[in-house]
């Protein structure tokens, strides 16, 4: 007998950064639940990672990103260009972008970028701004997405999704420590955790993985999964450094582990 698969499964796509590397693409996380595939930041190598897991982009429904640093939107352009590409099998689902405030502007500038060839019909694509200075949150059919402000840049968000039986898993994108990740992660079956640095290397933005530690353990999460390795995290014993702060369930992501 086989266990039943969770409400939400994870992928991790790309455990990575901005740092160009084979063993850790960047930062991109696949979820599934109720037969919807969101897509969590889309840093470089994303689509290729997404092919080697048999997902292609037309099986997308939403795009959720964590704010605008290219190692977590870069791959958007490429998105959107080959969804145009009318040799491959045409979009039929709408898809959906979800990010902080600011992300219009954003794709604007795109746009002006690229003209017509990122440009989607308005009733495929849509947008969606949250919230970027207090919580927030919406509701699909399928699932719902709450919100908190991360502490990293002025558009950082930081999302749980979670299924109807209330079954959740958090991603916190890039951010320094704050009350708002313990709140929003509390009691989650999964936090999803940048850890971007060792605790002697820390810096301003990013967390180290005593302070991920702290967060899960103060949240009462299920399972903490650091990502968002740095190469130079290689040259320090991560999970030791964490087990500071945190006793539960602990995994350090790699590239197409999934959950
Ligand atoms: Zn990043
Ligand atoms: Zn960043």
């Amino acid at each position: 007998m086989t266990d039943a698969l969770p409400p939400i499964t994870v992928t991790i796509l790309g455990s990575g950064t901005c740092v160009p590397s084979i063993a850790r693409s960047s930062c991109s996380v696949l979820m599934e639940t109720g037969g919807e595939k969101l897509l969590f930041d889309a840093g470089a190598g994303t689509l290729r990672r997404m092919l080697e897991c048999g997902v292609s982009i037309f099986d997308i429904s939403f795009i959720f990103f964590s704010h605008f640093h290219p190692d977590h939107t870069a791959e958007l352009v490429p998105f959107l260009f080959a969804t145009k590409y009318s040799e491959c099998s045409p979009r039929k689902k709408p898809l959906t972008l979800i990010a902080g405030k600011g992300f219009s502007a954003f794709y604007q500038g795109l746009k002006q970028a690229y003209g017509a060839w990122i440009e989607l019909d308005t009733d495929i694509l849509s947008i969606v701004e949250m919230n970027t200075l207090a919580p927030d949150r919406l509701d699909f059919d399928r699932f719902s997405v709450s919100t908190r402000p991360a502490a990293h840049n002025p558009e950082s968000i930081s999302y749980r999704i979670a299924s109807p039986s209330g079954y959740s898993v958090v991603y916190s994108g890039d951010t320094d420590y704050t009350e708002n990740l313990i709140s929003l992660a509390a009691d989650a079956q999964i936090l999803i955790c940048e850890c971007s640095h060792a605790d002697e290397e820390k810096v301003q933005g990013h967390l180290s993985p005593s302070l991920a530690g702290g967060i899960a353990a103060s949240a009462g999460v299920q399972k903490l999964v650091l990502t968002h390795f740095y190469p130079r995290c290689d040259g320090f014993d991560i999970e030791k450094e964490c087990r500071k702060a945190y006793n539960g369930e602990l995994v350090l992501a790699e590239d197409l582990m999934r959950l």
